[in-house]
């Protein structure tokens, strides 16, 4: 055993103490509102897949089909990787989102890392809500930019931090921030964001991975919800939640793209997605602009969820989405919460740290617009079971 075998032994040994480890658990029918786990139909409260476009036959299908242009893109976006549909795809995109233009990236997780490196260096400043995505954090990291942390939600802070560095003589400042929270599920305080934003000189970003498709006009977004599309500098969002595919994009003005084609690392040095990926986002971008109901169904089955959570007596935080926390507290309690829920035909998994703050162990319930009613009573009942049987309602 080398020194280094020894010392991963002790980092593992000291993550499981802290109830932190974690294991990857294989499960079938994940697109689907009940999936299956070693041999359970557990009714699926942990995916992303919040308009149950993952499971849609036409998407499959529209992937099916893009796979004959070839099983891999075979090159970067800059060498051969740039096909037509590609090219329609981001201009449809920065039409949908009133933009000048759109870039489509790897994921989201490489968009932000992307972006926010690119963007920024060391002379500049950012201002990033507490609570914000790691792939924010990294790219910020990455960027060498000065980071302001402000308080998550708050405005009050943002301008404190905002006069702070303009007495530091920081002259470019950019505001970074989920619009919905993806542990918590609340909203960003986008039009105060916008007013300080202005009142600053500074500009802002916006991460709309779990508000897209979700919220707004033809699922726009939570920008687009507050009719403030036209303030924001830079949308970012994903095609791997709502959407139901993978892959990520950022809208904005025609300059800041044409920059980021030039100096955005994470988008120039790796293979283009697969054509069957551009293929099934083209899909179901037309089925997300078109799905006014499973909107509608999801906000219904959220609110009604909700409701009933906080009726028996949990503390479902500041949720207002189809994401709902339950906040436990204690890593280990969330774990065996989630696995009592587990024994009990739900799927809902503990969120701990370092993914939420210490001592803010929960379980988070994502809902879907195609939840069956009697699977989300039934679902209510467990979950209501559990927590008086762990003590986390009386
Ligand atoms: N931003 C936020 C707010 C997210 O929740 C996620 C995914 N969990 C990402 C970015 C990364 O997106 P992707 O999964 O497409 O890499």
């Amino acid at each position: 055993m080398t020194d280094w075998d020894r010392d991963i032994r002790r980092r593992l040994h000291d993550l499981d103490g802290q109830g932190l480890l974690r294991e990857r658990r294989p499960v079938s029918n994940a697109a689907f509102p009940v999936l299956e786990r070693e041999g359970a139909s557990l009714i699926n409260f942990s995916s992303n897949n919040y308009l149950g476009l993952a499971g849609n036959t036409k998407i499959v299908q529209a992937e099916g089909k893009g796979a004959y242009s070839g099983a891999g893109a075979t090159a970067s976006r800059l060498i051969t990787g740039t096909d037509e549909g590609t090219k329609m795809l981001e201009k449809e995109l920065a039409t949908y989102k009133g933009t000048e233009a759109a870039l489509i990236f790897g994921s989201g997780y490489a968009a932000n890392l992307g972006v926010l490196s690119a963007l920024l260096g060391r002379e500049d400043a950012v201002f990033s809500d507490r609570l914000n995505h790691a792939s924010i954090v990294d790219g910020i990291r990455l960027s060498g930019a000065r980071c302001f942390r402000y308080r998550h939600g708050d405005a009050d802070h943002l301008e404190t931090l905002l006069q702070k560095a303009d007495r530091q003589g920081f002259r470019k400042k950019l505001i970074v921030t989920d619009t919905v929270f993806s542990m918590d599920g609340d909203i960003a305080p986008l039009a105060d964001l916008l007013e300080l934003k202005e009142r600053f000189g500074a500009a802002l970003m916006v991460d709309d991975a779990h508000g897209g498709g979700v919220f707004g006009p033809e699922g726009k977004g939570v920008v687009h919800q507050l009719g403030l599309g036209d303030r924001v500098d830079l949308h970012m969002g994903t095609f791997s939640k709502a959407f139901g595919v993978y892959g990520a994009y950022v809208a904005g003005r025609e300059n800041w793209i044409r920059y980021l084609v030039n100096t955005s690392r994470s988008w120039i040095y790796t293979t283009a997605l697969p054509p069957a990926v551009t293929a099934g986002i083209a899909a179901s971008l037309q089925l997300v602009r078109q799905g006014e109901d499973l909107r509608q169904s999801l906000r219904e089955k959220s609110r009604w969820f909700r409701n009933e959570l906080q009726r028996a007596g949990f503390d479902t935080g500041p949720s207002a989405s189809q994401i709902i926390p339950v906040m436990v507290g204690e890593n280990r309690a969330s774990l065996r919460f989630s696995q009592r829920l587990a024994d009990r035909g739900v799927l809902a998994v503990g969120i701990r740290p370092p993914t939420v703050p210490k001592g803010t162990a929960r379980i988070r319930f994502s809902l879907m617009a195609n939840h069956r009613c009697e699977d989300l009573e039934q679902a209510l009942e467990a979950i209501t079971e559990t927590g008086r049987e762990l003590g986390v309602i009386a």
